[in-house]
């Protein structure tokens, strides 16, 4: 009988591979002491003899160094053994399994390699994103084509910003309400002292743009969950929602849910922190996170609509720049995973407690009954805009498709009227929840806090059917649902795209003024058709 030697040599370079994809995936990082020999040994169930060999091939290709009497330290991937690198691991199809000495094994990393993704050695002198090449899972174009919503550009949308800037994704489009005040400096990497009294979504993007001029940048100084059409939810990759209220979280869950997109959430408050990605379909959403009690808090709105809004607008956490780093990190993190098309963990929250440093990950239940579980169907593109279409122009377009009996719903309330009870007045007032301040809702006469009548649905014997979409609350790029009691259509302004979705507020120079005139369309045509500068006139269809 004949002893193979082909077994032996197989062994080493898995050996060698394993700890190749290791160096690339970043879990062996420059400098870092690999483990024991003997702990190496037990870990990879091979002999002294097989890692020796293993060791000598790495050292060989200037992946890793020897010190004499200390041990093995791993070299920093760069153009002259990244090669060598990915050919050991591909030789062994090797699996990143062992952690640096001075970190404790924590199992098998199940980080994937792209096999598909090209050996491209760049020049660091002149390519910013370059040392990512040699990363093996990043990948330039889909970073760079990826589109990101970050909502919320407080202390943790300020590290989210930041990192993704940094980290080459190509369009990030960023919403806050919110101005900047002294207290937000001590945590907030992207302002400084001369932005007091600036918009945050504005500030942030400039600065993001200052970080990496490569990238593109939008912002919407509003609030997220009246004013952000959903059109621009449908055109992203991923949201991040760096929220710091449930009733704005629970609107980007729900759009998210609408648009079928996946959203990465985070929570920080003093030094403990959550981040959990929600991707619809897949698991727990962050409405069936909620508990019934939270729910219930969540339908106190419709008792008292305006002192909910003006409570949401009060809520203040204290929270540090270290937590948000960490939180944001993660965030940011997930999002590029996603972006990549890593695996994630959906409907699942990584809890972090800074107090301790204990951090672990748990599943939550999805719920059947949950609200948000609902995405919407085929959207037809209109070359509608919110500020010229009038509620009987979309009402005509719906009832082309849905026959007589179509109605639109709205998303967000309207106040039909304020009711006095102690003075028995009533005042007409057809504006959306979000316009009317809870100061606005007090009687001018006696005070008190007056009745709010409310609707969200438009049924065609309205006495105000000439409004304009945006004079009832609709956001510019919306999509519009409308239905005849069996089935649903949706419409999306697409008309408002050229103004509500493009990533060039920090490029444009002397941009042509938009044409103005009035334009025909019918409601099949589509957005395609469209001319290259937006149309102000009011719209007009065709019977
Ligand atoms: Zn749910
Ligand atoms: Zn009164």
């Amino acid at each position: 009988m004949k002893i193979q030697p082909i077994a032996h040599k197989t062994l080493s370079e898995t050996v060698a591979g394993k700890l190749a994809a290791s160096l690339l995936d970043g879990s062996l990082l420059p400098g870092m002491q690999l483990p024991a020999e003997r702990d190496l040994m037990a870990q990879l169930g091979v002999s002294r003899a097989t890692l020796r060999e293993a060791l000598k091939a790495l050292e060989e290709s200037g992946l890793i160094t020897s010190r004499p009497n200390v041990g093995w330290f791993a070299n920093a991937i760069d153009e002259r053994n990244v090669a060598k690198a990915r050919e050991l691991m591909h030789a062994a199809d090797g699996k990143p399994t062992v952690p640096a000495a001075n970190e404790p094994p924590t199992g098998p990393l199940r980080i994937p390699v792209a096999p598909e993704k090209p050996l491209h050695i760049p020049n660091l002198h002149t390519d910013r994103l370059g040392t990512f090449e040699f990363i093996s899972w990043w990948e330039r174009e889909k970073v760079q084509n990826a589109r990101v919503l970050v909502v919320g550009a407080g202390a943790l949308g300020n590290d989210v910003i930041k990192n993704l800037a940094l980290m080459g994704v190509g369009h990030i489009y960023i919403v806050d309400f919110d101005t900047i005040e002294a207290a937000n400096l001590s945590r907030s990497v992207l302002f400084r002292e001369s932005d007091n009294n600036r918009s945050k979504a504005e500030v942030a993007a400039a600065r993001a743009k200052a970080l990496n001029p490569q990238i593109h940048v939008q912002y919407l100084n509003g609030d997220v969950t009246t004013q952000l059409g959903l059109g621009v939810f449908r055109r992203m990759d991923v949201v991040i929602g760096c929220l710091d209220n449930r009733e704005a979280r629970l609107a980007v869950n729900r759009f998210c849910y609408w648009m079928n997109k996946p959203w990465v959430d985070g929570a920080i408050q003093e030094l403990l922190g959550l981040a959990r990605v929600f991707v619809p379909g897949q698991g727990a959403c962050y409405e069936c996170t909620l508990t019934e009690q939270a729910l219930r808090d969540l339908s106190l709105r419709y008792s008292c609509p305006l002192l909910a809004r003006q409570n949401i607008l009060l809520g203040k956490v204290p929270t540090t720049p270290t937590i948000a780093s960490i939180i944001g990190g993660i965030q940011s993190q997930e999002a590029l995973k996603l972006i990549n098309g890593m695996p994630v963990e959906p409907g699942k929250v990584i809890h972090y407690n800074g107090m301790v440093n204990e951090m672990h990950t748990t599943a939550y239940v999805a719920r059947e009954d949950c609200e948000s579980h609902w995405t919407y169907g085929q959207v037809t593109e209109l070359p509608a805009r919110a500020e010229h279409t009038t509620l009987e122009d979309m009402l005509r377009i719906a009832r082309a498709d849905l026959g007589p009996e179509a109605i639109i719903e709205l998303d967000q309330e309207l106040i039909t009227s304020l009711k006095c009870s102690t003075c028995h007045t009533i005042e007409q007032v057809l504006k959306p929840l979000s316009a009317v301040s809870f100061e606005a809702g007090h009687c001018p006469t006696c005070g008190n806090l007056r009745e709010t009548e409310l609707t969200h649905v438009i049924t065609g014997e309205e006495n105000y059917l000439h409004r304009t979409l945006s004079s009832v609350g609709v956001p510019p790029l919306h999509i519009l649902r409308a239905h005849n009691g069996q089935e649903y259509r949706f419409y999306e302004l697409t008309g408002d795209l050229p103004e509500a979705l493009h990533f060039h507020h920090f490029e444009q120079t002397g941009a042509p003024a938009p044409a103005r005139g009035r334009v025909r369309i019918q409601s099949d045509e589509h957005v395609k058709d469209l001319p290259k500068s937006p149309a102000q006139g009011r719209v007009k269809l065709h019977e």
